[in-house]
Order: structure tokens, then C-alpha cells, then sequence
């Protein structure tokens, strides 16, 4: 009878299990009941409305499926993540991200703590899905995926969702996603099906958008942040596209070199888990899955995970024409493509390749990622652990970063905390004088320890890199980095930092909040004006306020002494008038901006600024550069008009601008732009030979012409300047920069050089190298220039010029020969470009005369 029961009670549970699972089929929707198409087929994408409203759907019907949205993107629309983990994980979610939390910071914990979470936690993976929108293929995926471990029973999925949490984040630029499927439907059946799309699928940063993990400048940066500093996920999967014509898959192992404050730990398992995906892969037959090629993990602007305790899984698919097939011959392949190698076991020969291959690929690695997280569940938490543990021990060298309470620019100090504080890192404030080094600190010095969960990511941004030289043959050209290999955040922003190396004793607290000091106004009850700085980035945010309130605003030329004050050249003046005093005090609340009443006029030489009317030059051959640049003039509040190749072609260039900047690009880009068999014809020819034509007149007839970084041959070439870029023959062997910061020497009485110091540094990358023979070099290279990164060639540079003025007929041409705004990041130098701009309109006058009778 005993038995009799156990079967009858065996009966109902297998039914009830059964009816559980038709449910629950039948409720969760699959990816094609809601698409109306299966993922991966030709032609076919799924938009970003399409899979927010998909995971949606999942939410809904799903127990397994936590949907948030995290935020806005940059053109408002829902950042979404999916949180997916089995019923019960689901349940206890907040304890699991408490363990987390915990063992991400052995300081808050007991051993016997830590084991107890490392036996309990959960796994935790995150995959972000085609950040860079034109590689599509994984954010399609993304839907199966989730439906997947949504609806799964097999004792394979189970163990996933028992032993990991999944934060899957299926576009991770879904600004981009919609942007590239508009395109794509758009022409869709015509001959530019699957071709490029003219301009960026990132607002402002376009493919720059993944370079973006230390400086944290945009918006959806910083809601991947939230994500990730929420969870501390121990795996990071970015999902990418890369050519046609190489492996199918490639997945890590990295190249050498590493950046050296990379944990060991993590090193060994970002080899463990990239060679487990390829394995995974290689045995269900995907051929052509590479690993130990190409990508680096030096710079950490595109793995924030590695500084925070989890492994970055870069994974790169073959691409398609964003959802159209192509062909590839086997002669079409790159020659080492063909061939079994130990990188490459099993390679693919050639044939149709097409967007379901790309998803399938991709699905293939997120499960084989999700195995491996959940079959060494403890090993994964462990790790995570050990590598914290080791984070905090306290003997560290070096001891402490200083950041001195007196900063050139306080405003730009207070950005680069914030980059530190949004990364995780503690900054403590010394409550007494304290001696370190043998050298006395005032207090009020903000001191960054090591020792902390976080100090490798601290540590990275703050001091000097040394690039390895790593050579492609014995004393041949060095091996080309992935990306730039300099990321020294005091020299980029101008700030100083100090470098603590022994142990110190400091009564010093931990800064939960960084208040912004107020500006201030020293008034007086019969002043004929205000005077204020020159040298912080807030001074032009002042300057552009106060010019677009239709304030008088000079520059003084020279320097001058008032009430026995000294002030220096570059001095910025406004002249007094009813709502000025208004203005000023709305201004001091927002901006740390000194301004101070003058009682005289300085009878000194100045330029009397002009409201700008600026023009950016925008391309459809799309320059991340150019993206940067108006996401930068926005944020300082510099009025702007984008200008197109039919501006430049219609002519008449003063009727819309005074100052027009062209952003980094090549002279092909500028004059021929993209072909007609590439893209419709709208899009098509570049300014063309009247364009070139155009600018000429534009800059003859008074109109000032500012290039950015090697844009400079386009008015070297066209405009026949008198200056050579000398180092645009040579070759990697002989001169090489790839992305370093460099030393000028600057001329602080010219007006591009004002509010400069003598000298300062600059990012220098794929960036011209001036001989001038004429107009007048504002800034050049001294004789030792290199700071940070790596260089070859360094006495190429000696005494060579940087920026360089030079008048054109009534106009002017201003060459700053270096990614002036570079990445948003280089803030120091920020104010070349500022200059330039307002130095462009400016009229020179003899100042005492230009107001006598205005007072
Ligand atoms: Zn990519």
C-alpha cells in the first residue's frame, strides 16, 4: 500500500510538473510569435522597440525573467537589463548581490564569512550585447537566449540557472540599434542593402563608444556602471563584429601585453574561460573559432571589469552586411585563415555566411560561458575573492597617491574625482599636516591609499605607463598596440598629483561627497567692469554665458596692475552694465569663477570678443572626432552649427559662419568623400574641388579655418600653407606615437596660448608634426617631450610645432596639430581650442580708448 501511495503521489507530481511546464510553454512567448520572424533569418532585425517590448513580454510571463530599465540613453530612450536565474535565485536576488558586494571587499568581512558565501553565492555574468550598433548579430540573439533559459527544463539549463545569474543586457546602445535597423530597412532591396551608414550610430561618440570605460563621459557609460557596480559581475562577456574575411569567432586569450595593474588571477582566467568557449565551440563543429590574436588588454578605456575584480570576454564575430548574406571564397580568406594552427584548430574554408551563423556562434559562446560559470561556481567566487584579498593587503608600493588642495583648475581636479569616486575608489581627506616622503602635506590633501578594493583601478589612471616594447622582429618596428597605450589622467586633465612611495601616518577621513565650491565676486560700489581668469576650463563656461547674454568681453593683451593688483596677460574683462551683477551671481552659484570689480580701466592693449558664430564641419564619411567635438562644445556651452559638404558646395560659408572648424580627418574623406557605389547619392562627393574652392574664399575674405589634429593637411595641401608636416613619410620604424601624452612648450602671450602655464601636455595619435615657415608657432616640443605611453623617434620632435596661426589674406588658419579634445578626456588641453574659436572673431583694440566714454 506504502508503495501503492508512493506511485499514486509520483502520478500527480510528474502531472503536475507536466501541466507547470505546457504552462508555462504556452505562456512565455518565443522570439518569433512577437518578431514575427525566426532570429537570424536574411533580412530580417528585430528594432530596439521590438526587443524592449520582447523582453517585456519575457517579464510578464516569466518567473525566471527580471526586466529593469536602468535609465535613459543619450536620445532618451530605455536602457533595459535582464536579469535571469532560476525561480528560487530569484526569490533571495538582494542576498546574492550582498555576498557580492562583500566579497568584493574582504575589509567587511570574517574568513568564515567568506567561505560561507563562496559555498552559497552565485556565479554572476554579464553579457552586453553590440555596443557597437552595425554588429548586430549578438542583440538579436539576445531574445533566444533569454527565451531560452526562460522556458528550458534539461538538466544543463537548470544547472545555469541554479548556480549563475545572468545580467544580460541585450543592446547596449540601443540609440545605435535603432538607428542601424532604420538604415538598413531603408535600403533594404536597393544596391546600398546592407552598406554603410553616413553618420554615427552614437550620438556623440559613434565606435568611440567602447573607449569609454575609465572617463565614464557618457550617458550610457554610466548606466552600465550602475549595473556593474550594483553586482560585480565575476564575468563580462562584450559581444562584437569584426571583418569578413578572418576567423568566424575569435575570443581570448588576449595578446600580450596586459596593463601591468591587471590581476594575475584574472589573466589566467580570461585564458581559462576563452579557451573553454573555443573548445565548447570547436566540438559542436563551428569551425574557425581564433583565439591569442590581435586584441590586447592594455588600455583599460575598454575593460573597466578588469580593475573591479571580473574577467573581460571580448567576443568578435564574422560579419555579414549587417543581416544580408555574403560569400566568401577561399581566396578571399586571409592566407593563415586556411590553415589548422594552434590558435586556430579548426579552421572555416570559405562559403555562404550569413546572420544566423553569427547568432548561432554567439549563442554558442554565451551558453558555453554560462557552463563554465556554473560548473566552477566556487572557483569563480573564490577567485573573486583572493583577487580583493589582495587588493586591500596593506603592503603596496606605491603607498598612496596625494592630490594637493591647491589645483590650477579645481573644477577639472573635482571631474577626475569623480571618475575615481564613479570607479569605485575611496579618497581620504587629511585632517592634520602629515609628512610623507619626507615632504610636509597641508591639511585638506585628498590621499588615494593603494591598499583598497579598488587601487589597481586607482592606480592605472594615475601614474605614468610605460609601454612595453614588444617588437615585431629584432629590432624592427615595434608591434602596433590595439588602441592607444597612454592613459595618465593627471597629465591629461592638468592636474598634480603626487606620488607617495614609502608608508605614512595621516589622520586623515574617508570623503563620502565632493561639494563643488561656489565662485565668488569681489565687488566694489563704482567699478567700471569685472576681470577673471583665463586658465580653468569654468572661466569659458562663464565667458560663453555672459557673450550670450550680450555682455561687452575683452581679452587684455597685456598684462596689467590695478589697486597694486597684478593681473596676467589673457586677463577675460567684462564691461558694466545694468543686468551684469545679475548675471555674475547666477554664474558664481554654478562655476567656480573668481571675478573681481576694477575700479580703472587698464590702459593696456586687448581684443574685444565677437559672439561666435561657429561652424563644425560634419562629414558623412562619420568622424568619431567630430562627435566628440560637439558632445565637448556642448558641455562648456559653446553655440554651434554643423556644417555639410552642400554648405561647403553652395558657398557663401560667411553667411553661416565666422570660425569653422574641421574635425580629424583624411583629405580623401573631406574632398572626395564616400563613393556612390557605397552609399545614395545624398551622401555622396565630399565637399568636391568647388568646396576646396569655397573654403579658400571663405578664409580669404576674412573667415578663420581651425584644423584638428591631421585635418591639417587638408590646409596644408589645399590652402598651400608654409608648413610641412615632417613626419608624414616616415615609417613605424622610425617614428611611431601610438596614442602617448607629450610635453609643449607654449607662447602664453599669443591668444591661443593664454591662460597656459610655460609648458604642458598633450595626447599625441596618428598626429601631424609641424615645420613652420610662416605664421607664428604657438606651442612646440621641447627636447625631452615624452611623458607617458611609448614613443620611437622622440628627437623628430625636437622644436617642431604644435599649433601654429597663420594668417590667410583677411582670414586666419589655425593648425592644432593634436586630438585637442581627445576622447573628451584630455581636458588640459581643452582651452587650445576654446582660444582658437573666440581668438578667430576677435578685434584687436587699444583698450583704455575703446570705453573712455562707455563709463
Ligand atoms: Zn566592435
Amino acid at each position: 500500500m506504502e508503495d501503492g501511495m508512493q506511485k499514486q503521489k509520483v502520478l500527480v507530481f510528474v502531472l503536475s510538473l507536466l501541466l507547470a511546464v505546457s504552462s508555462a510553454l504556452s505562456q512565455v512567448p518565443k522570439p518569433e510569435d512577437v518578431l514575427g520572424f525566426r532570429v537570424g533569418t536574411d533580412r530580417k532585425l528585430a528594432d530596439m522597440f521590438e526587443i524592449i517590448d520582447y523582453f517585456h513580454q519575457l517579464d510578464n510571463t516569466s518567473d525566471r525573467v527580471l526586466v529593469r530599465e536602468v535609465g535613459k540613453t543619450t536620445e532618451g530612450h530605455p536602457f533595459i537589463v535582464a536579469i535571469i536565474t532560476s525561480e528560487d535565485n530569484h526569490k533571495d536576488l538582494e542576498k546574492y548581490r550582498r555576498y557580492q558586494q562583500l566579497l568584493a571587499d574582504p575589509r567587511t568581512i570574517s574568513e568564515d564569512d567568506a567561505q560561507k558565501m563562496i559555498a552559497e553565492g552565485k556565479a554572476v555574468v554579464m553579457i552586453n550585447c553590440s555596443i557597437h550598433a552595425s554588429e548586430i548579430g549578438a542583440a538579436q540573439m539576445s531574445t533566444q537566449l533569454a527565451y531560452d533559459l526562460a522556458t528550458a527544463s534539461d538538466p544543463d539549463t537548470q544547472r545555469i540557472l541554479d548556480n549563475v545569474i545572468l545580467l544580460l543586457v541585450p543592446m547596449h546602445n540601443p540609440d545605435g540599434i535603432q538607428m542601424v535597423v532604420d538604415w538598413y530597412r531603408r535600403n533594404l532591396g536597393t544596391k546600398y542593402e546592407g552598406g554603410q551608414m553616413p553618420w554615427l550610430y552614437h550620438k556623440y561618440v559613434g565606435h568611440d563608444n567602447n573607449r569609454d570605460w575609465y572617463m565614464f563621459t557618457q550617458v550610457e557609460s554610466r548606466l552600465t556602471l550602475k549595473i556593474h557596480n550594483a553586482w560585480h559581475p565575476q564575468v563580462i562577456v562584450d559581444m562584437h563584429q569584426m571583418g569578413s574575411t578572418g576567423p568566424r569567432l575569435f575570443v581570448p586569450p588576449y595578446v600580450d601585453p596586459y596593463e601591468p595593474n591587471v590581476d594575475p588571477i584574472l589573466q589566467q582566467e580570461v585564458a581559462m574561460m576563452g579557451t573553454f568557449i573555443a573548445t565548447e565551440l570547436t566540438a559542436q563543429g563551428k569551425a574557425g573559432v581564433a583565439h591569442s590574436i590581435g586584441y590586447d588588454a592594455w588600455t583599460p578605456a575598454r575593460a573597466y571589469h578588469h580593475y573591479h575584480g571580473g574577467i573581460r570576454i571580448l567576443t568578435e564575430a564574422a560579419s555579414v552586411k549587417i543581416a544580408t548574406p555574403i560569400m566568401v571564397k577561399p581566396e578571399e580568406l586571409r592566407p593563415e585563415m586556411t590553415e589548422s594552427s594552434v590558435k586556430m584548430p579548426l579552421p572555416w574554408m570559405g562559403g555562404q555566411w550569413r546572420l544566423k551563423d553569427i547568432v548561432d556562434y554567439d549563442y554558442s559562446a554565451a551558453m558555453a560561458t554560462l557552463t563554465n560559470a556554473a560548473g566552477l561556481r566556487e572557483n569563480w567566487l573564490r577567485n573573486f575573492y583572493r583577487i580583493h584579498k589582495k587588493a586591500v593587503d596593506p603592503h603596496k608600493t606605491p603607498y598612496a597617491f596625494l592630490i594637493p588642495k591647491e589645483q590650477r583648475d579645481l573644477s577639472t581636479a573635482l571631474k577626475m574625482i569623480e571618475v575615481l569616486k564613479l570607479g569605485g575608489v575611496e579618497l581620504h581627506r587629511a585632517a592634520e599636516p602629515f609628512t610623507a616622503d619626507s615632504h610636509l602635506y597641508p591639511a585638506g590633501t585628498l590621499i588615494v591609499y593603494l591598499a583598497q578594493p579598488y587601487g589597481c583601478f586607482a592606480k592605472a589612471l594615475l601614474e605614468i605607463q610605460k609601454y612595453p616594447e614588444i617588437r615585431e622582429t629584432p629590432g624592427g618596428p615595434l608591434k602596433t598596440p590595439y588602441d592607444v597605450v597612454a592613459h595618465t589622467l593627471p597629465l591629461l586633465m592638468g592636474i598634480d598629483v603626487i606620488t607617495a612611495e614609502k608608508p605614512f601616518d595621516a589622520q586623515a577621513k574617508l570623503v563620502e561627497k565632493f561639494e563643488k565650491p561656489e565662485g565668488s565676486i569681489t565687488k566694489m560700489s563704482n567699478n567700471i567692469g569685472y576681470a577673471w581668469g583665463h586658465a580653468t576650463n569654468d572661466d569659458f563656461i562663464a565667458l560663453n554665458r555672459l557673450m550670450t547674454k550680450g555682455h561687452t568681453v575683452f581679452w587684455n593683451a597685456e598684462p596689467f596692475v590695478v589697486a597694486e593688483k597684478a593681473y596676467p596677460v589673457g586677463t577675460m574683462m567684462v564691461l558694466q552694465k545694468e543686468e551684469l551683477n545679475h548675471d555674475l551671481e547666477s554664474i558664481a552659484k554654478d562655476l567656480y569663477v573668481q571675478f573681481e570689480a576694477l575700479g580703472l580701466k587698464p590702459g593696456v592693449k586687448a581684443y574685444r570678443l565677437k559672439p561666435i558664430r561657429l561652424g563644425l564641419y560634419k562629414s558623412w564619411t562619420a568622424s568619431s572626432d567630430e562627435g566628440w567635438t560637439r558632445w565637448v562644445l556642448e558641455q562648456y556651452e559653446f553655440p554651434y552649427t554643423s556644417i555639410y559638404d552642400q554648405d561647403i558646395r553652395e558657398g557663401r560659408l560667411e553667411a553661416k559662419c565666422d570660425v569653422c572648424i574641421i574635425p580629424n580627418l583624411s583629405v580623401p574623406a573631406i574632398v572626395k568623400g564616400l563613393s556612390e557605389k557605397d552609399v545614395p547619392p545624398d551622401y555622396a562627393g565630399g565637399i568636391g574641388e568647388v568646396g576646396v574652392k569655397n573654403i579658400k574664399e571663405f578664409v580669404r575674405d576674412g573667415g578663420v579655418l581651425i584644423t584638428l589634429n591631421s585635418a591639417a593637411h587638408f590646409a596644408i595641401k589645399h590652402l598651400h600653407l608654409g608648413v610641412q608636416d615632417t613626419v608624414a613619410q616616415k615609417s613605424r620604424k622610425d617614428f611611431y606615437v601610438p596614442g602617448s601624452i607629450l610635453k609643449v612648450l607654449n607662447r602664453s602671450d599669443h591668444p591661443i596660448g593664454y591662460g597656459f602655464q610655460r609648458d604642458s601636455a598633450i595626447f599625441f595619435r596618428r598626429s601631424p608634426v609641424f615645420a613652420a615657415n610662416e605664421g607664428v608657432s604657438v606651442a612646440r616640443y621641447p627636447a625631452l617631450p615624452f611623458l607617458s605611453g611609448w614613443i620611437n623617434g622622440e628627437e623628430l620632435l625636437v622644436d617642431k610645432s604644435v599649433i601654429v596661426d597663420v594668417p590667410y589674406e583677411k582670414g586666419r588658419v589655425i593648425l592644432l596639430g593634436f586630438p585637442v579634445l581627445y576622447r573628451g578626456q584630455s581636458h588640459g588641453s581643452f582651452r587650445y581650442l576654446f582660444n582658437a574659436i573666440y581668438y578667430g572673431g576677435a578685434v584687436p583694440v587699444e583698450l583704455g580708448l575703446e570705453y573712455s566714454g562707455n563709463k
